[in-house]
Parts: structure tokens; C-alpha cells; sequence
């Protein structure tokens, strides 16, 4: 199996086509409602190691999801995602200064009710924290 972005591995945390499969739920969801936005938070860190994090990955995506329903069509049907250009460390502290109720994100890959602290998404929320300068609630 060919890795995501050419890594020597997969990461743990890889779920084949999680984006194609969440956005095309988002995306019936937003034909029901009527909505003409999806909105992701996908940054320029997962960028570099999941191939459907992608701006191509995206334009794609949102032309094929926009072919298969004449309202999304209609609508204009766009996914945004004002985080792509940012880093994880610029996202964290953007959030810090606007406020936003950092205890109640969640980063962790495994189940249970607290973070386990050891996973890929743990540590790179540790490091984001850390780069910020912002204290992690959750430690
Ligand atoms: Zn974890």
C-alpha cells in the first residue's frame, strides 16, 4: 500500500478516506438543511501528511459533491477551511487570543474520557501548546 505523502509508514492515525467519507456526510447534511458551506479545520501541519487534507484533495471533493446533487449545485455547494496556511502552534494561539474554551477540544486518536497523552495527536498537541506558549487546560 502506497503511504500517505510518501511516508516510510502509515501513521496511526491514518483512516483511509476519513475525508472523503465525513465530508460527503457533512455534505447530505448541508443538502437537508439547506446550508451552502461546509467548514473543516484541517491546518498546513496535516497538510503534509494526509493526502486528503490537500487543496486538490478539497477542489476535488467539492466539485464531485456538488455534481451529484442539483441543490448543492445550485447553492454553490463550498468547503472552507480557514485553517489550511496556518501550523498547529499558530492555530492554538489564535484560539487562546480569541477565546475560544480550549478544554473542551479534544486531539486524542484513542477512546475514553482523557486524553492518554502518548498518541500521535497527544504529542502534537503537547508540541502545539508548547510552541504557542499557551498552557494546555487539559494537563
Ligand atoms: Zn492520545
Amino acid at each position: 500500500m502506497r503511504t500517505p505523502r510518501g511516508l516510510a509508514r502509515l501513521p496511526r492515525a491514518y483512516i483511509p478516506m476519513k475525508n472523503a467519507i465525513y465530508y460527503s456526510i457533512a455534505a447530505a447534511f448541508a443538502e437537508e438543511v439547506g446550508a451552502g458551506q461546509i467548514i473543516g479545520g484541517h491546518n498546513r501541519d496535516d497538510m503534509l501528511v494526509y493526502e486528503d487534507t490537500s487543496d486538490q484533495f478539497f477542489r476535488n471533493l467539492q466539485r464531485a459533491l456538488r455534481s451529484g446533487s442539483d441543490r448543492l449545485r445550485s447553492r454553490r455547494l463550498s468547503i472552507w477551511r480557514p485553517l489550511r496556511r496556518m501550523d498547529k502552534a499558530s492555530v492554538v494561539s489564535m484560539a487562546s487570543k480569541l477565546g475560544v474554551p480550549l478544554e473542551l477540544t479534544w486531539s486524542c486518536h484513542e477512546e475514553g474520557t482523557e486524553h492518554c497523552g502518548k498518541c500521535q495527536g497527544c504529542r502534537q498537541r503537547k508540541k502545539a501548546f508548547r510552541d504557542a506558549g499557551v498552557p494546555d487546560p487539559l494537563r
